[in-house]
This record gives C-alpha cells, sequence and structure tokens, in this order.
C-alpha cells in the first residue's frame, strides 16, 4: 500500500517515520510513504503558495493552483509505480469523519492513498470540491495542520499490517479490535509483584490460563461499562456477551 502525502511541512515526518515499532513498515515499503510540497509546485520568485482570503477575516487560504501541480506530480509518480487508479484523495479536515477503529480498518485494508494536510484557514474550497474524495478529522477540536492528523491515520493503519507488531496478533489485544468485541483494553502489570505497597492482582501472578483470560476479561468489561458504557451497548447489542459476562 502506498500513501503520498501533500504537505507544507515534510521534515515533520522524518522523526516519526524513523522511529518505533512501525518504523520497519514504512522502511520496507510494506506502507509506503511518499511525500510531497506544494511549494516545490508552486510559480514565481517566492514559490507562494497562500494568499489573504477573499471577503477578508483572519489568516491565509491554500491556494488551487500549486496543490493542483503538486497533486498531479503525486498521481504520475503513482502511475509510473503502477499503482492501481483512481487513489482516493482524503484531506484531514474538522469536517471529516471522525477517526475510529472502523474507519481505521478499512483504510487498513485499502491500497493506500494521497493525503492532504491543511494549513492555515485550509485549502480554497474549489480545488476540495475538485479533487478531494474522502474528509477525515481526528476530533473535535482544531489542529494546526493535517500533519499529526496523517501521522495518526498512518501509524495506526501500519500497526494493523501483518507482522508489523514484533508479537505477531498482538494488535488484536488492542482496545476496539472486533477480536475483544470493541470492548477497551485492560489493565497491564509488570516487574515487581509489589511496587511502593501496590501488588499485581493474584490472578496475574496464578499461571493459570483460564483464569488470567477471566480477570482480563472481567476487567475489560468493567472498564468499559464505566468509561464508554456505549461500548457495552453494542457488543450487547450484537451478541456479544455471555452469561459470564453479565453476572
Ligand atoms: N479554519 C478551519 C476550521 O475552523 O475548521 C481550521 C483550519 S486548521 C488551523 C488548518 C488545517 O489543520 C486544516 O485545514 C486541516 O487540514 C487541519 N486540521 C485542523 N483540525 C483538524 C482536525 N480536527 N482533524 C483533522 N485535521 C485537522
Amino acid at each position: 500500500m502506498r500513501f503520498d502525502i501533500i504537505t507544507l511541512f515534510p521534515e515533520l515526518f522524518t522523526p516519526f517515520l524513523e522511529s518505533g515499532v512501525t518504523r520497519r513498515a514504512y522502511a520496507s515499503g510494506q506502507v509506503g510513504v511518499h511525500l510531497w510540497n506544494p511549494r516545490d509546485h508552486a510559480q514565481g520568485n517566492y514559490r507562494r503558495v497562500d494568499d489573504r482570503p477573499f471577503g477578508g477575516g483572519p489568516g491565509m487560504v491554500m491556494m488551487a493552483e500549486p496543490l493542483q501541480r503538486c497533486l498531479e506530480a503525486a498521481r504520475q509518480a503513482r502511475r509510473e509505480a503502477g499503482e492501481p487508479e483512481p487513489a482516493p484523495v482524503v484531506l484531514f479536515s474538522p469536517i471529516g469523519t471522525t477517526l475510529r477503529h472502523a474507519v481505521v480498518a478499512e483504510w487498513a485494508q485499502g491500497q493506500g492513498a494521497i493525503l492532504l494536510c491543511g494549513r492555515y484557514e485550509g485549502l480554497d474550497q474549489r480545488f476540495i470540491d475538485t479533487h478531494v474524495t474522502h474528509q477525515l478529522s481526528l476530533g473535535d477540536f482544531v489542529l494546526s495542520g493535517g500533519e499529526i492528523a496523517a501521522m495518526a491515520l498512518l501509524d495506526a493503519v501500519a500497526r494493523l499490517q501483518p507482522g508489523v507488531l514484533n508479537d505477531e496478533g498482538s494488535f488484536q489485544q488492542d482496545s476496539f479490535n472486533p477480536a475483544l468485541d470493541g470492548l477497551l483494553d485492560c489493565p497491564h502489570y509488570t516487574r515487581p509483584e509489589v511496587w511502593e505497597g501496590r501488588e499485581v492482582p493474584a490472578p496475574l501472578l496464578s499461571g493459570h490460563h483460564a483464569q488470567i483470560e477471566r480477570w482480563r476479561r472481567d476487567q475489560r468489561l468493567s472498564i468499559t461499562a464505566r468509561h464508554r458504557p456505549e461500548l457495552i451497548e453494542q457488543a450487547r447489542a450484537q451478541g456479544l456477551l455471555n452469561a459470564k459476562d453479565e453476572g
């Protein structure tokens, strides 16, 4: 899968792509990442990529023309690499669908996309109307740019790829995963067994697999009921809770 990212700040991605468990996925191209800067496709001595908004008001707006030339360069590179066409064009925006596990899981099974990171007040609407096929939001707050949202999508997609995490299948033990019936994760403990007078829960030290699994399931159920009761309702509506869960 290949992601082409259009951003005025490609340098922000360097430490992200080179760190942590997902870096192998980016380095090997399992989740290929290619960076494009609209400034490289702007014209004139100043390589201008933004201008004042018509109608007045604060801030600047990203101009359509450099964005379109940059998008065309990314599309051409994808064609030359034999990527399937047409690629989805995703704009990160507060307008978009909020990123949730189900949304990430769909992108994780796809062929990749061209990702647009907005800056300033956003992009000229005519460019959005002409080219954007999907909009994604990180949540109900405003970021200074779409780069952090792009990194969030890339990271979440990469960790769902087979073999990316050190422990095969460990992402299935994470919050929201259908393998855990969409519940939140249970608490985790490591050595020492007693820390500042606090003990590791006894079932985790029992060595008894069924007892450990029951304790983890009960913890997931109670944490989810406390923090995200609607997820319990969803699991119940889907018939995923059994008599022991409900007991
Ligand atoms: N004027 C815009 C508004 O009020 O909706 C905010 C623009 S914001 C300062 C600049 C860019 O950050 C946006 O174009 C978008 O790409 C990105 N951005 C801001 N908030 C976001 C969010 N919640 N999710 C995803 N991207 C976001």
